[in-house]
């Protein structure tokens, strides 16, 4: 199986758990999620955290009030950093070991949503309503570089449109 997008894994949290457990991976999943095949894990504490990352690449754990541990794999290779820089702390983590890419532009990334949207229909996994919003997500995409790219950019919007027909 191709993995698209980042994928996360977060524990259920309790009361050992150290942070904002729903925040924070909202903060981390905005950093991150777009990198293809990297696995994250954001755990509450270092009690299991560590042992519960799954097949992880990366993992986010509290270490102590307002302190976060950095795992590659299973290594802890950065101790005690404060929460405020933790997420930039793991994205340079990930940069190191080459797992970055640069975020998708919005244009892209309306594309990739709207292709998303149809093939989910297309293997049965979307709907209809889901389908019909891609196309206009995509029409949306087409209308825009027609106005900044004038007729280049209607032939380029129409082709890509037709194509996801
Ligand atoms: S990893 Fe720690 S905080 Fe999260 S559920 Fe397990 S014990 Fe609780």
């Amino acid at each position: 199986m191709r993995i698209s997008k980042t994928e996360f894994i977060s524990c259920p949290s309790c009361g050992r758990t150290l942070f904002n457990l729903q925040d924070t991976t909202k903060k981390i999943q905005d950093r991150t999620g777009h990198l293809p095949g990297v696995r994250i894990a954001v755990m509450g504490c270092i009690v299991n955290g560590p042992g519960e990352m799954a097949d992880a690449d990366f993992g986010y754990v509290g270490s102590g009030p307002g302190k976060v541990d950095l795992y590659v794999s299973y290594d802890c290779v950065r101790r005690g950093i404060p929460s405020g820089e933790a997420v930039d702390e793991l994205v340079d983590l990930v940069k190191e070991h080459g797992r970055w890419q640069e975020p998708p532009q919005a244009e892209d990334a309306s594309l990739s949503l709207g292709l998303d949207l149809i093939r989910e229909q297309d293997t049965g996994a979307g709907n209809k309503a889901n389908a019909t919003k891609g196309h206009h997500v995509m029409q949306a995409v087409a209308a825009r570089a027609h106005r900044e790219s004038g007729p280049d950019g209607l032939t380029l919007g129409s082709d890509i449109v037709r194509d996801s027909l």
